[in-house]
């Protein structure tokens, strides 16, 4: 038995940083939504109890460390499989770069797993259990539009923005998210507008959505690499109207509405940078 997963990429259209936790973690409010980049996970069922994965990644191990396998082996162990599996992923979104990649790829495989061996558990349970393996997991598990709050790990589902394009444009740096949290120093932190994020949602406003997204890890991610400003500064003057990083970075990406610009933004961006993707969203 062998079955495909998509597992798309994420972008966010705000992330505001709240407080420091006693445990460590930050309380955060993020609105996500899923863009049409994708991984492709192939899961096969094994008769022997084990988990393999295949991968082709300089930047991703295939051991117990993926992201992929902490999912398969949590859902196996919650509801007692003796069945193994293994898990082939063709790698498209890049990686530490903002999009949530292993977080999408460990979503796929808690869906995948649930259809392969016919379990219908529903989806709320899944992204319970999403939780445990990272913060971005639990919005995965769902993707189209939604706000994540606590950690990450409590999802409200939002409307969909108004459809458009959307130009990423990566340097050629890995960030990781870690590293950019300890730098997070409560008191000086810039705060986007969350609600107004949010109305311009509910009011398929394109224009109110480009005004407002916002992230308060930006200036943190920018002052470590200043390309990340550079990228932003460029895709601005090339007339993209909403331009914002994604995540912790060090993805940039642009909202335009209309595809003959998107082109235009995309062409004008390669200039720039190695790594440019266009795309929708489907969020
Ligand atoms: P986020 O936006 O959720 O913070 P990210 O896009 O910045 O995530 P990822 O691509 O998810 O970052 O990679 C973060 C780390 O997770 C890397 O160190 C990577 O090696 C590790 N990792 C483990 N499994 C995977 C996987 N299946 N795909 C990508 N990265 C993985």
């Amino acid at each position: 038995m062998a079955l495909i997963e998509k597992a798309p990429a994420k972008i966010n259209l705000s992330l505001d940083v709240l407080r420091k936790r006693e445990d460590g973690f930050h309380d955060v409010e993020m609105i996500m939504t899923t863009i049409d980049l994708s991984d492709r996970i192939e899961l096969h069922s094994l008769d022997e109890d084990k988990i393999e994965i295949s991968m082709e990644s300089r930047y991703v191990p295939n051991d117990e460390r993926n992201l992929a396998y902490k999912a398969a082996h949590a859902f196996k162990k919650k509801y007692a499989i003796k069945t193994g599996v293994h898990i082939g992923i063709e790698k498209n979104i890049p990686v530490s770069a903002g999009l949530g990649g292993g977080s999408t790829d460990a979503a796929a495989v808690l869906r995948g797993l649930n259809r392969l061996w016919n379990l219908n558990i529903p989806l709320d349970e899944l992204a319970v259990l999403g939780a445990t393996i990272g913060a971005d997991v639990s919005f995965c598990v769902y993707g189209n539009t939604a706000i994540a709050r606590g950690y990450g790990e409590q999802i409200e589902v939002l409307a969909s923005p108004p459809p458009c394009w959307v130009v990423l444009a990566k340097p050629n740096i890995g960030v990781s998210t870690w590293t950019i949290f300890n730098r997070v120093k409560i008191n000086e932190l810039y705060h986007p507008n969350t609600k107004r994020v949010m109305e311009a949602l509910y009011e398929k406003d394109f224009h109110k959505l480009c005004q407002y997204m916002g992230n308060s890890l930006e200036p943190i991610t920018s002052s470590l690499h200043p390309e990340v400003s550079q990228i932003k500064q460029a895709m601005m003057n090339i007339g993209a109207p909403g331009v914002l990083m994604s995540g912790s970075g060090p993805t940039v990406y642009g909202l335009v509405e209309h595809e003959n610009k998107a082109r235009r933004i995309y062409n004008g961006m390669r200039g720039f940078c190695e790594e440019v993707y266009l795309v929708r969203l489907i969020g």
